[in-house]
């Protein structure tokens, strides 16, 4: 990766100021299978069982996977297959609220004394990558060796336009973060902390420079404010310096990553037995009626969340889940709040109206502006003529679909959904040799 060249974009971070809601009340509640990266968790629970907040409701089916809980307390109506944002169907569990939020009397304090029971404990907590990513957290931090971590890197980079759950966490739960940094600390060795935060973000600084004056071995580093800054590469580089290698992981540097959201959650999860089953996420966008960030349980319906937020003030053009830059689009409100989800966005006619794409003009400002140093053009053309051997050539799999050569295109191209197709066929030709 060369030196991040990346995007300004609008900052729009209007709902920054705004502490989240709560926001109890559902109709129905949905838990597709798969809400991570990895093998499909398996339900355990059937059509009529009664279920609590924080009752299990599918297991981790493999060692990268994670297991599902209840937000809600209420009876499983039903199970069957949902479109899921994949655009691939998969089986979901429905549960029928009754309103009540009881937690399960089941639950119990993870017991937690050395290294290996507390990878076990993030594993059981339902936690993945709440920054979007979905990667289960348990996995990324079972590290055989502990000599091999460096630093950790506590992501407070919440780059895209709108998205300000992640600032409200380092705002309202900068406590539960210190008490996840000593947990790191204590369990994984940790040496060095940093936690990055961009330089937009001043409160947040501010925040952040509390807690690490907490803890020890623990820096802020202020982080110049440009698109994608909390991409995980582009974050080791800019904060570390170091670059991960092409299909290497940030643990070959020595370097593990963390959202900062996802750290939190960890920390509650260990203080108090209840695992994930909530989500603080941002509603905004030009249709939403009261822009504001929510307190939602997983498996909320789109439908009942905009609803919470004053509904639509204009019929939506497009429905997001997550930012604009990298979001994917909904093609139904039924569908749910999943873990990884951090923003929903619901954007007017005008905002969503589909732009021409025109001839290419070999411009080049989409491979200058490409922050892991790509040639989009070269991709599409590989991509449109089938040459597999091309695009692994010209290293197509490491786009991170961030969409900045997208941004700037003057011809409109539709880059990053290029590249995002090109990445699919690669892989399955890739896996087709094998
Ligand atoms: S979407 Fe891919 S090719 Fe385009 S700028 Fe981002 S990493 Fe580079
Ligand atoms: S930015 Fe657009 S017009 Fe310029 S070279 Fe890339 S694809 Fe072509």
């Amino acid at each position: 990766m060369r030196r991040l060249q990346g995007v300004r974009v609008p900052h729009l971070k209007s709902t920054a100021g705004s502490a989240p809601a709560n926001m109890t009340n559902l109709d129905v509640a949905i838990y597709p299978m798969v809400q991570h990266i990895g093998a499909p968790a398996e339900a355990v629970r059937q059509k009529g069982d009664a279920v609590c907040v924080g009752t299990l409701l599918a297991r981790a089916s493999g060692p990268v996977s994670s297991p599902i809980y209840s937000g809600v307390s209420g009876t499983v109506e039903k199970i069957e297959e949902v479109l899921s944002s994949s655009g691939k169907y998969v089986p979901a569990i429905f549960i029928k609220p009754d309103g009540a939020m009881t937690p399960d009397p089941g639950l119990a304090l993870p017991k937690v004394s050395d290294t290996q029971s507390f990878v076990q404990a993030v594993r059981d907590s339902g936690v993945v990558g709440l920054g979007g990513a979905g990667f289960p957290t348990g996995v990324k931090l079972d590290v055989q060796d502990l000599s091999r971590i460096q630093e950790i890197i506590i992501n407070g980079a919440e780059c895209e336009p709108y998205i300000t759950s992640d600032t409200r966490t380092m705002l309202d739960r900068s406590q539960d973060m210190l008490e996840g940094i000593r947990l790191l600390q204590k369990y994984l060795g940790a040496k060095k902390i940093v936690i990055g935060v961009e330089k937009n973000k001043p409160q947040c600084i501010r925040a952040m420079k509390q807690i690490a004056g907490s803890a020890g071995a623990v820096v802020v580093k202020e982080l110049p404010s440009i698109y994608p800054q909390g991409a995980e590469k582009v974050l080791i580089y800019h904060t570390t310096g170091k670059v991960v290698p092409e299909g290497g992981l940030p643990i070959d540097v020595g370097v593990i990553v963390l959202n900062c959201t996802t750290l939190a959650t960890i920390a509650r999860y260990i203080r108090t037995g209840m695992p994930l089953v909530e989500k603080c996420i941002t509603v905004d966008g030009s249709a939403v009626e009261k822009p504001q960030n929510v307190i939602v349980p997983i498996g909320a319906t789109l439908r009942a969340v905009f609803a919470f937020c004053g509904g639509f003030k204009s019929q939506p053009g497009k429905i997001l889940y997550g930012g604009p830059m990298m979001g994917i689009s909904v093609p139904d409100l039924d569908m749910p709040v999943l873990k990884q989800t951090n923003a929903l966005l619901a954007l007017d006619a005008r905002d969503a109206a589909p732009v021409d794409a025109t001839n290419c003009i070999r411009c080049g400002r989409c491979t200058n502006i490409c922050p892991i140093g790509l040639a989009p053009v070269s991709i599409a053309t590989a991509y449109g003529s089938g040459d597999m051997e091309g695009l692994q050539k010209i290293h197509a799999n490491l786009c991170m679909e961030c969409g900045c050569c997208s941004y700037v295109c003057p011809a409109k191209r539709p880059l990053v959904q290029q590249n995002k197709l090109a990445k699919a066929a690669l892989a399955a030709w890739q896996k087709s040799k094998k």
